[in-house]
């Protein structure tokens, strides 16, 4: 006799990669069961809030199919949206290039992904803290428990799942930000060099106000503190500070396997976030629908969950290939010293910049 519980599907975390796998999970007729730490889910802000428009992702990523079904960005959830992006060395000369962008309100992004969920029949626990996972068990901090078919970690970089059941690390990059008052323009900015030692420092403009922060690698930086770094960033922009904010980004790219058993891994969990880049909002909404639809499959018709990884090789293995080449690249050049940087930054240069930035072959043929 089959065992019965009490789900098809537990999320543990309702992020932009668990509220959309809830989402499709639940589209497809699963009985699915979010459940996150935090209440509202989102709060407190830990983002950039920087994502491409649907436009820019079809050029980014071309192997995802129907990108208007996946990203709904609703208009409340739109800071600004800008056309630009400065490449921006030591020097401060930017190189400047076409580049279409939202630049969110992320709480309001995240509170409307949980909503479309939930329209779909995903029901939430909010306020509920999983400690950790025992076979088909997922154990609450204050003793409940809850068991289902499948389990998925959608719970970021230290997801429990991930955590007790993987031994493969990733790069972690603490990274601090602030929102500040003032009038930053149009273009969002990333900047590169001994500023932000292996990593880079970003100036998104909102509506009113930016999000300006940074983030490094801690081999690269000599015992300086990221606040440090930080406050000295920070400082070069005019205007008050309404809000602060840290939080961890794993930058080494994908890991090797995102299915065990029935535990399934996806968004930071997973390694979802370019490296190159820095970009993880989408990245993990691309990987959610794909953990979703295989969801469905696996429960009505026995696909196996491992065709999950096969999809993802499919949509996004080109793009996260040359994102994590193009890091590796990059944190060699950004070893040296700013002088040389600011040298390697310009004309003859700048296509081969972007295409970097952008997860595309640096040289066409690497
Ligand atoms: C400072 C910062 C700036 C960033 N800027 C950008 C940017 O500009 N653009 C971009 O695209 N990406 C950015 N990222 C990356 C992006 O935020 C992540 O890649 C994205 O949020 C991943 O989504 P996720 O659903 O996997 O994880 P998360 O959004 O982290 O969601 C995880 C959820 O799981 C819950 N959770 C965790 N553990 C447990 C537990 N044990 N029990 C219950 N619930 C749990 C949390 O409460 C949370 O709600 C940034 C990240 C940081 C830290």
């Amino acid at each position: 006799m089959s065992q019965q519980f009490e789900r098809d599907v537990i999320i543990i975390g309702g992020g932009p990669a668990g509220s959309t796998v809830a989402r499709y999970a639940a589209q497809g007729g699963a009985d699915v069961l979010v459940i996150d730490g935090r209440d509202p889910i989102g709060t407190p802000l830990q983002c950039g809030e920087l994502v491409p428009t649907n436009d820019e992702m079809r050029r980014l990523c071309p192997d995802v199919p129907d990108m208007d079904d996946l990203f709904r960005t609703p208009e409340k959830a739109i800071s600004r949206e800008s056309k630009k992006m400065h490449i921006v060395p030591p020097s401060g000369k930017p190189l400047i290039y076409d580049f279409d962008g939202y630049v969110l309100n992320r709480v309001a992004h995240d509170e409307f992904l949980v909503d479309i969920a939930k329209e779909a029949g995903a029901d939430y626990l909010v306020k509920s803290r999983v400690k950790k996972v025992e076979e088909n068990r997922v154990v609450l901090r204050n003793g409940d428990t809850y068991s289902a078919k499948i389990i998925v970690d959608a719970g970021g970089h230290n997801g429990p799942v991930r955590r007790d059941y993987w031994t493969e690390k990733s790069t972690q990059i603490p990274v601090q930000f602030v929102l500040m008052d003032g009038d930053f323009g149009e273009a969002v900015e990333l900047h590169f060099g001994s500023m932000a030692p292996g990593g880079y420092a970003w100036m998104f403009p909102k509506n009113t106000g930016a999000n300006i922060g940074l983030g490094i690698q801690r081999s690269f930086s000599k015992g300086v503190t990221l606040n440090k770094y930080t406050n000295e960033f920070i400082s070069k922009y005019d205007g008050d500070i309404t809000f602060s904010g840290a939080g961890v980004l794993p930058m080494s790219g994908t890991i090797k396997k995102f299915v065990k058993g029935n535990y399934m891994l996806v968004g930071d969990s997973a390694g979802m976030v370019l490296p190159s880049n820095g970009a993880g909002i989408t990245i993990a909404m691309v990987g959610g629908r794909i953990a979703g639809q295989v969801i469905c499959e696996h429960l009505k018709e026995g696909v196996p969950l491992e065709e999950y990884e096969k999809r993802w090789k499919k949509q996004m293995g080109k793009v996260m290939k040359n994102s994590k080449r193009s890091f590796k690249i990059g944190s060699l050049l950004f070893r040296m010293p700013d002088w040389i940087l600011n040298m390697l930054f310009n004309r003859l240069t700048k296509g081969i910049i972007w295409r970097a930035v952008t997860c595309r072959k640096m040289l066409w043929i690497v």
